[in-house]
């Protein structure tokens, strides 16, 4: 999903500091207008449709919202092309739906058969998504690194086994919908019988009734729980990238399917590296006497010490650079480079010494220096 996004509270319409009410209202007043079933021969309606949704899914839950107030959209500014996704947070036209549904319940009537064919059996809703953030270090980043997380949410219940009903029972048929979970109500109009469908109201879409609920979950079928999950951090991983794990969130209740782990990566600062993409820099503070002279410098890469001659009248910034010892790249074949700035690097506290031979030096190196303005190599 590429392009710029817009701005939640904008797509919304509401001010910043709009409470949970307003976010609401104003979220039901987009969606009623720009629904698609109401729109048939506008498509940007069904756009419009999509992005008051993601917006809402964002604004009102309080951790996305108050993610969303420090760093906008997340992930967008990576660089971090297919792979593993791009942008923090999604919502495409079904999911849009289903929001829609989820949070005003048209019921029988409404806006009609807006799932499509929507496949029998009923829908037992599936658990909720989860997003947890995985720091790792740079050299891990470079390298790729399995690491096992810990992950609290939902799991099946164990005494029911999912179903929600008391061990002994089992839940029974809806006979409203007949276990479809979804209802088919005819109507007549001007333009001739229209036949919409819903979520079954005696059951929620579930299809089964729990008579006897299970006391471990209170029927639900699921409780709360940890699971331990291991996860490969692909190489060349930058902050705000991410994975998604199908079926590791929350499960579903009633045996509902489980929602989608997201693993969002934090690359820890690194003492020694700044990166620029892929490409790594490193400060390396030599004495000005062996930029004068040239030298040979032991340089820290990712891959142990490497060997660099600097040459004889470098100036002190001077930048360097050393193919593919950077970040590999996350999504191709290849790797960044490393810079390398050599900095001349002035020691104080001299003794007297020292002073006296530097003193001796002093104005014959004074005349060879340039005068002020522009000697900035890169
Ligand atoms: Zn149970
Ligand atoms: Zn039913």
């Amino acid at each position: 999903m590429s392009g710029r996004k817009r701005d939640y509270y904008e797509v919304l319409g509401i001010a910043r500091d709009a409470d949970a009410t307003e976010v609401k209202k104003a979220y039901r007043a987009q969606a009623i207008k720009y629904h698609p079933d109401k729109n048939p021969d506008d498509p940007g309606a069904a756009e419009k449709f999509r992005e008051a949704a993601e917006a809402y899914e964002v604004l009102k839950d309080p951790q996305k919202r108050s993610q969303y107030d420090q760093y906008g959209h997340v992930g967008d500014a990576g660089g971090f092309g297919g792979g593993y996704g791009q942008g923090g947070f999604n919502v495409d036209l079904n999911d849009a739906l289903e929001s829609f549904l989820r949070n005003f319940g048209m019921g029988g009537g409404g806006f009609g058969d807006v799932f499509g064919g929507g496949g029998g059996g009923g829908s037992r809703g599936r658990g909720r998504n989860l997003q947890l953030e995985l720091a790792v270090t740079l050299e891990e980043a470079a390298r790729g690194v399995r690491k096992t997380l810990k992950v609290t949410k939902q799991v099946p219940c164990g005494d029911c086994g999912g179903s929600g009903a008391a061990s002994g029972s089992k839940p029974t048929v809806c006979q409203h919908c007949r276990g479809h979970g979804r209802v088919r109500q005819v109507r007549q109009s001007l333009l001739g019988q229209m036949v919409t469908e819903g979520i079954c109201p005696q059951c929620q879409g579930r299809g089964q009734i729990v008579q006897d609920p299970c006391r471990s979950c209170r029927g639900s079928g699921t409780v709360r729980g940890e699971e331990s999950l291991e996860v490969n951090v692909p190489a060349g991983v930058s902050s705000g990238n991410y994975m998604e794990l199908q079926g590791k969130g929350d499960a579903g209740e009633h045996g509902g399917g489980a929602g989608h782990l997201r693993v969002v990566f934090n690359v820890r600062e690194s003492d020694l590296y700044e990166r620029h993409g892929d490409d790594l820099l490193i400060d390396v503070p030599v004495s000005p006497v062996d930029l004068m002279l040239g030298t040979k410098i032991e340089v820290p890469t990712l891959d142990g010490k490497v060997a660099l001659k600097i040459p004889a009248g470098t100036q002190s910034h001077k930048i360097f650079r050393m193919r593919k010892k950077g970040m590999p790249h996350v999504n191709r074949p290849g790797t960044g480079d490393q810079l390398v700035r050599v900095i001349a690097w002035t020691p104080g506290g001299l003794d007297k010494d020292l002073v006296k031979r530097l003193e001796a030096l002093q104005s014959d190196l004074a005349r060879r220096v340039p005068p002020p303005g522009r000697h900035h190599e890169e």
